[in-house]
């Protein structure tokens, strides 16, 4: 028989530090190991399939492109493509929105943005992109810069130049360092995920928005974890009433296919033109019509419920026993936990539930359409976990 773990050890590179579980299949929040256990997914995939696994739906918006047109080069136009453009920018009031793969390249492509943007209109030496302390941005090397987090860029120098991190929170701070910078961007997670799932302040987003615009600087929302729904609203920004030049999303955005996006507003929308940035497999036909499915179903209906799901978690575990705090917003939600959050995880998956960590948190990011109940028997055992 193929044995799944020893090839995964001795083929796949050593990156991820894997549990001891071959999930094998999955339908709606739940999943399935190779002994036939099943789990409550209370992690999506990272944030990643928004409406479960394996959703009817979702399952023939795709299954129906993949048999009609999987792929075609950028060279021509596709319909998933322009539908899901169309679609992004009429729920959002941005203009015009680029495709990429993931998060990372979503950024990557808010960058240059920013950067092209800032050259043109300033000056080549008009380059810097203020980032805020413990965000996280990805994994290529200019989005580890933009990364906050100094133990990401330990022994991967030098690193792209040009990022500086300010505290968050601190608009003292900010105003200094758009002061004494040639400032292109500011960019920030309204929600900082990997951080700890930490919100950043309302008071504190709408000083950055006004700053931004102030001194003419392209203002980037990270929403690649908070997006699509995730938060309560379509994107996290939108509770804050700013309004970002450019706008990043990815892991809820194709429903559990990989797509990011990078949507530029009124003043960044012309300031890529034809060669300056291109992906092989941006707007894929298949992801873009797993997006379209996703984003055509986020309504007013779900994200109130997403809202309601969010207030019954936070009822259910704040001041308990073994829980320190809960935070977080809509359905990604931080759990301070008085315990080791690994032995928290591990009871946890023995008694059929699978949840995150974001640094000494647990993290729960389930799907949007949890039902209730399965929510509730996973939220009783994280209860039992912590005590
Ligand atoms: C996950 C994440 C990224 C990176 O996305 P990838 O698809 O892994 O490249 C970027 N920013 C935020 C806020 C994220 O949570």
């Amino acid at each position: 028989m193929f044995d799944i773990k020893s090839s995964d050890n001795e083929y796949v590179a050593g990156t991820y530090g894997r549990f001891p579980i071959e999930i094998v299949s999955g339908k709606g929040s739940l999943v399935y190991d190779a002994n036939g256990k099943e789990y409550i997914d209370m992690g999506s995939g990272i944030g990643v399939t928004a409406f479960g696994l394996c959703d009817d739906e979702w399952v023939k918006a795709t299954s129906q492109q993949l048999a009609t047109l999987q792929h075609m080069s950028n060279l021509y136009y596709t319909e998933p493509c322009a539908k899901l453009a169309k679609l992004l920018c009429e729920k959002t009031g941005l203009k015009k929105v680029f495709f990429g793969n993931s998060g990372a390249e979503a950024n990557e492509c808010a960058i240059k943005v920013a950067r092209k943007y800032a050259s043109e209109k300033k000056g080549d030496d008009y380059f810097t992109i203020i980032t805020l302390k413990n965000s996280f941005h990805g994994r290529t090397i200019t989005t580890l810069s933009a990364t906050g987090q100094d133990h990401f860029h330990k022994l991967f120098n030098p690193l792209t130049d040009g990022f500086i991190h300010a505290e968050a929170g601190n608009i003292a701070q900010l105003n200094e360092l758009v002061d004494n910078n040639k400032v292109a961007g500011i960019m920030l997670e309204c929600v900082q995920g990997e951080g700890g799932v930490i919100p950043l302040s309302a008071d504190y987003v709408k000083a950055v928005a006004e700053i931004a615009n102030k001194n003419d600087i392209v203002l980037i929302i990270d929403e690649v974890q908070t997006g699509n729904g995730r938060t309560g609203k379509l994107y996290s920004y939108m509770h804050f009433g700013i309004n970002p030049d450019v706008v990043t999303t990815a892991k809820g955005l194709g429903g559990g296919l990989p797509i990011g996006a990078c949507l530029m507003g009124e003043k960044v929308k012309d300031v890529l033109g034809k060669g300056d940035h291109g992906s092989t497999y941006g707007g894929n036909p298949v992801c873009c019509a797993g997006a379209v499915n996703i984003i055509s179903r986020i309504d007013d209906k779900l994200l109130q419920s997403v809202s309601a799901k969010s207030e019954y978690i936070f009822n259910a575990l704040s001041g308990q026993e073994g829980i320190e705090s809960v935070s977080g917003m809509g359905l990604i939600i931080g759990i301070k936990t008085a315990k080791p959050v690994a032995e928290v995880m591990k009871y946890c998956m023995d008694n059929g539930v699978l949840c995150l960590t974001a640094k000494d948190k647990l993290r729960l990011l389930p799907a949007l359409n949890i039902p209730q109940e399965v929510l509730e028997k996973a939220i009783e055992i994280i209860k039992q976990a912590c005590k």
